[in-house]
């Protein structure tokens, strides 16, 4: 995986439910030196592509204690990725549902103990929600500076539009929101990579770095006025590619639920 050959998914989500993953229902029956998966998981990104799947069945009873992590090669008869879904955005990473039907895996492709699957998934989200910060900060970016370049070049009432205040003003804004996205996402980093507790900050970071980028790429739309709304400049894609990281690894629903759940412990 390291070397780039090998690509994994992370099989967590489900038709029923992505936020309350806890609920999750694929289950895991262990049938003598291998466990059996049944279910189906959803929007899982990569896949058609991936070399193996690590996937979040219940192995238990009801709740994340039951809950346990696998990883399963892909080739393994029983894995059926559907149709890719016809998406918004993120045109270079198809996602589908996978039908696991009667999935044999050995038993010793279990991730840590029965029963902690939950504990690995949330972990993972922790560290993810670094890297779609990271995302979120560099799409504004590029929204930003096409924007600023776009509203250098264009003249109104035979003057650049970004000496109009209006216009500047929302550059301004644009710069400085994504300047503080930066610095939150690179704390929360920081703390990680000290091995010091950054599910919290990396929550905040998430939820803030996201919302920016939402902002900041509409606005940059707009900068463009009715070139900002055809596909003859990259904005539009901008705008589009920004709406999904308000909603993966925990949505910013569910980014409010961790730092409030934080506050009401401390
Ligand atoms: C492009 C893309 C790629 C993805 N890749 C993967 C992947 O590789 N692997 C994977 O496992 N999943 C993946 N997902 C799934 C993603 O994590 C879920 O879509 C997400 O967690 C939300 O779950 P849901 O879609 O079921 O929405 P729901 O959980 O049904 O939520 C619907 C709405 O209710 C809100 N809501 C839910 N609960 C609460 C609450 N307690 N308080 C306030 N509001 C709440 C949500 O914020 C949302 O606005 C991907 C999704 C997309 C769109």
């Amino acid at each position: 995986m390291l070397g780039g050959e090998l690509l994994g998914a992370y099989c967590l989500s489900e038709p029923a439910g992505g936020s309350d993953a806890a609920a999750l229902t694929t289950r895991a029956v262990r049938d003598g030196d291998t466990y059996v998966i049944d279910g189906t998981k959803a929007w899982i990104t990569h896949a058609h592509d991936a070399d193996f799947f690590n996937v979040f069945a219940r192995t238990g009873g009801p709740g994340p204690g039951g809950i346990s992590c696998l990883l399963v090669d892909a080739n393994t008869p029983g894995i059926v990725p559907q149709a890719p879904e016809r998406t918004m955005g993120l045109h270079a990473s198809p996602i589908s549902q996978i039908a696991f039907d009667g999935v044999r895996v050995p038993a010793d492709r279990l991730v840590g103990e029965e029963g902690t699957g939950f504990g690995i998934a949330m972990r993972a989200l922790d560290s993810g929600r670094l890297g779609i910060a990271a995302c979120a900060v560099g799409l504004a970016q590029a929204a930003l500076d096409y924007a600023v370049g776009y509203a250098r070049e264009r003249e109104q009432f035979g003057t650049p539009i970004i000496d109009f205040q209006g216009l500047g003003f929302m550059l301004a804004d644009m710069a400085t929101q994504i300047s503080a996205a930066r610095a939150l996402t690179l704390h929360a980093a920081r703390l990680r990579d000290r091995g010091r507790p950054y599910s919290t900050e990396a929550a905040k970071a998430k939820l803030f770095a996201t919302d920016m980028a939402m902002k900041v790429t509409t606005d940059a739309v707009q900068v463009l006025g009715g070139y900002g709304y055809v596909a003859d400049h990259p904005v539009e894609r901008y705008m589009r590619e920004a709406k999904v990281l308000q909603i993966v690894e925990g949505t910013n629903q569910i980014q409010r639920l961790v730092i409030s759940r934080s506050l009401s412990k401390s």
